[in-house]
């Protein structure tokens, strides 16, 4: 619809974007459960080809009920946001099957054989596995370093000029680390090395990557943009219109990492919320965390929020709220742990996050109970450490629950 006037917020950018002009004036875009679309005639199959006709071909390579949430994710990635010239940013979304799908087209999309990666710790975990288990038998190498420390970018920057991609999460698991994106891009744009910013644990409500110099913005969309834990997805946002078009668009095509109707369908009811959720996600979070951390059973509070972090200021530089994630270390350890998880009786039992219900898990006997003591101290993963997904309960519920089972 054309309007005389700019939106002012999010929350009308996500429930007013896409599906304009539906021929049988539903009024939700329909859930369209087909593989592949009719010609009216060889010319019309030609013109769809050719592009000049933008209406669908075949589900692999779109489907208008992943345009509609493409669209709105794109609008609220580059909400507000101008480019040098005063225009504002345009910015392209492709739709995935899963998180796992939208990293595996960026990655191999924007990299070959003989490319580097530059990335920090405690990344997403199949992040950490695509890297080691499919990209690098592809000869594709990943550099770890602490990117907290800037002189570290430049150091490893410089060193190998081999880098063609710097991936940052930020925050990340377990610990709630955060680091600077405006600076590390800036770093990198100097040497013609692109940026991506998973912005999944942050949502673009949070945080706007792209206004901080990425070229590309990731996301689960599993977790807080479709918000009720109803479906798998991802997506990857660029601002090179062309690359996302043409090379992102046909790598996606060509790996099957398509998304499909219905879990767009879930994805696009799911995103008109999302300023509502996040403002509650985000104050129980807060009240949460200080809670938690005048606990005596309870030795460590990681919450971006608190200005005991390590990450409080960059956190407070670059995002509106610090976010529904935090974990927290009971003093008692591993069997600390486990009884808390088992006492608990209105937070979820569940991996995952970014759903109405807080969800909490034990890393140490779930997520990474696979590895040693070590291992898991080097990811920061102690064994009394608990994660939380903060959800929207009424504060004083989740208060009250977290009270009981820590007594
Ligand atoms: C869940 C998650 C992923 C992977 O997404 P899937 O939808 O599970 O494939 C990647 N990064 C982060 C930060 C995640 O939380």
């Amino acid at each position: 619809m054309k309007r005389s006037f700019p939106l002012t917020g999010i929350s009308s950018v996500a429930v007013h974007t896409g599906h304009d002009h539906h021929p049988d004036h539903a009024h939700i875009t329909p859930i369209y459960a087909t593989s592949t679309f009719t010609f009216d005639s060889a010319e019309e199959g030609m013109a769809r080809f050719a592009g000049s006709d933008k209406s669908k071909i075949y589900s692999r390579w779109g489907n208008p009920s992943f345009t509609v949430a493409e669209e709105i994710i794109a609008a609220l990635e580059s909400f507000g946001i101008a480019n040098d010239d005063d225009t504002p940013l345009e910015l392209k979304a492709l739709l995935h099957a899963s998180g796992q799908g939208a990293m595996t087209t960026l990655f191999l999309s924007t990299l070959q054989s003989g490319d580097t990666i530059l990335t920090h710790y405690s990344l997403y975990g199949g992040t950490q596995e695509l890297m080691q288990k499919i990209l690098q038998p592809a000869g594709i190498k990943t550099t770890i370093i602490d990117m907290r420390d800037l002189n570290k970018v430049r150091e490893a920057i410089l060193a190998d000029p081999s880098i063609r991609l710097v991936h940052l999460e930020t925050p990340s698991n377990p610990t709630i680390r955060c680091v600077d994106i405006e600076a590390i891009a800036q770093i990198a744009r100097e040497k013609n090395i692109k940026v991506s910013v998973d912005n999944t644990f942050a949502t673009p409500y949070l945080q706007q990557p792209f206004l901080h110099g990425a070229d590309f913005v990731f996301h689960s969309t599993t977790k807080f943009l479709n918000g009720h834990g109803t479906a798998i997805g991802g997506v990857l946002i660029g601002k090179d219109i062309e690359f996302m078009k043409t090379r992102a668009w046909k790598w996606h095509a060509l790996l099957g990492a398509n998304s499909n109707p219905f879990d767009a369908f879930l994805l696009t009811q799911g995103i008109k919320t999302l300023e509502l959720r996040m403002e509650r996600h985000c104050h129980n979070a807060m009240e949460v965390a200080s809670y938690l951390y005048q606990h005596p059973a309870i030795s460590q509070v990681n919450y971006n929020g608190l200005p005991s972090h390590p990450d409080f200021a960059v956190s407070a530089k670059q995002m509106k709220h610090p976010g529904a994630l935090l974990s927290f270390e009971l003093k008692e350890g591993m069997e600390a742990g486990k009884k808390f998880i088992n006492q608990v009786q209105l937070c979820t039992r569940a991996v995952s996050l970014g759903t109405l219900d807080t969800l909490i898990s034990h890393p140490a006997s779930m997520s990474h109970f696979g590895l040693t003591s070590e291992e898991r101290k080097a990811y920061g993963i102690t064994d009394g450490l608990i994660r939380m997904s903060v959800g929207i309960e009424n504060l004083a519920d989740l208060l009250t629950d977290l009270e009981q089972a820590l007594a």
